[in-house]
């Protein structure tokens, strides 16, 4: 007897396959393969429906009881159609036992990224004082969380850095060094300049906010995409969506996709209230924004599933096959009107959505999604029920 079957799930490129999974992994998947199989729990999409490996938001806020940017676990990931959620440093080596406490009570998948701060984001500067900076506290910590622990943050914009400038980049990767996760580096107003910045980070490492608005864009006054930039993805840097409530440019965006910078990850930077008042709502919603911008939904979907799991070095994560993890998201691609917001309050008309249905995971949980990416859009008819109400059906597929 299997754990659970999903049956005549459509892959983004037409196809129509089954779903086997037992003890959390995927133990079948193809045409039919279901055929004839037992199984405790049943979902049948009919078709209608389609199936990805389970989306992974690689830059989130999702520490309850972070005082400037928290937000629950599950609302930001189950409930939104997102099975693995990776906090991107509101905690650092004094509070991530307690973090680690909370992420493991939630159905979705929680990852940290560890600031370099000890105190993680308690207040705006953390890296004001360079005796937030603790290399033994944080190794420590990186020790005791090894597996929830996958790479480390530091947020080099003016307001977080005071007077330090390139001093806590300096530190961190040589701390980085030490244990030899991702970094990834939030940008935003200068000092320090991006192109100083840039040319520190090695392969591997992460630019999150990479299509901000801000002075510290990646495009030079021309319009070009920074040389710095050009040499740090010649490295093989990674350019990280983290729209938040200030960091997504559509024109900034759109320039750089002209000149082939693609993101290599599409993650939303949420938190509760960019959640609740827009303009992020939720990772389908920034999905939907670069649909707009021209990119295929088969190149999004690759960027919160393989290119995440990849990147952040989740090996079992990020692709529907057979022995990975059985984490799924069911969504439509839907063909509506749908107005767009940028973090500068630009405006687009898109005519395709992401809508999740729902969150698969490790085959266990089956999380309906709530569907905030509708809060400011006029779509009609999306389900909206909650597991948390115990209810499970789908437009009438019974879950
Ligand atoms: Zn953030």
């Amino acid at each position: 007897m299997n754990d659970l079957i999903i049956k005549q799930g459509t892959l983004i490129n037409g196809d129509i396959i089954d779903i086997v999974i037992n003890d959390g992994r995927i133990t079948a998947i193809g045409p039919s393969a279901a055929t004839g199989l037992a199984s405790i729990r049943e979902i049948d999409l009919h078709g209608h429906y389609h199936v990805s490996a389970g989306w992974i938001d690689a830059h989130t806020h999702c520490n309850p009881q972070s005082p400037l940017y928290f937000d629950e676990p599950d609302l930001i990931g189950a409930s939104s159609g997102v099975t693995t959620v990776v906090d991107a440093g509101s905690t650092g080596a004094d509070d991530i036992d307690h973090f680690y406490t909370v992420a493991r009570k939630a159905k979705t998948h929680v990852y940290a990224f560890l600031n370099i701060a000890r105190t993680g984001i308690c207040r705006q500067n953390e890296l004001a004082d360079m005796a937030q900076i603790d290399n033994e506290r944080l190794q420590n910590a990186v020790r005791r969380h090894k597996g929830f622990i996958i790479g480390l943050k530091a947020r080099m914009s003016k307001s977080v850095i005071g007077d330090n400038r390139l001093l806590p980049l300096i530190k961190a990767k040589i701390m980085q060094r030490a244990n030899g996760l991702p970094l990834m580096v939030h940008i935003g107003n200068p000092p320090p300049n991006l192109e100083d910045i840039a040319d520190l980070l090695t392969k591997g490492d992460i630019i999150t906010h990479c299509f901000n608005g801000k002075p510290n864009r990646i495009l030079d006054d021309a319009g070009n995409l920074k040389q710095a930039i050009q040499r740090a993805l010649a490295r093989g840097v990674i350019l990280d969506v983290g729209h938040g409530t200030e960091s997504l440019s559509f024109s900034v965006a759109e320039q750089a996709i002209k000149f082939g910078a693609h993101p290599h990850m599409i993650s939303s930077d949420i938190y509760q209230r960019n959640r609740v008042g827009g303009p992020v709502y939720s990772l389908a919603t920034v999905m939907t924004k670069f649909l707009n911008m021209g990119l295929s939904p088969e190149y999004i979907l690759n960027c919160v599933t393989i290119n995440a799991a990849n990147l952040l070095h989740l090996p079992r994560k990020g692709r529907l096959e057979r022995g990975y993890d059985g984490d799924i998201t069911i969504f439509e691609l839907k063909n509506q009107r749908i107005k767009l917001v940028d973090a500068e309050g630009q405006i687009r008309i898109g005519t395709q959505q992401f809508i999740p249905i729902a969150a698969i995971i490790a085959g266990v949980h089956i999380v309906v999604a709530e569907n905030a990416a509708a809060k400011n859009m006029s779509a009609e008819n999306i389900p909206t029920q909650n597991a948390a109400t115990g209810r499970s059906r789908v437009n009438g597929i019974s879950l």
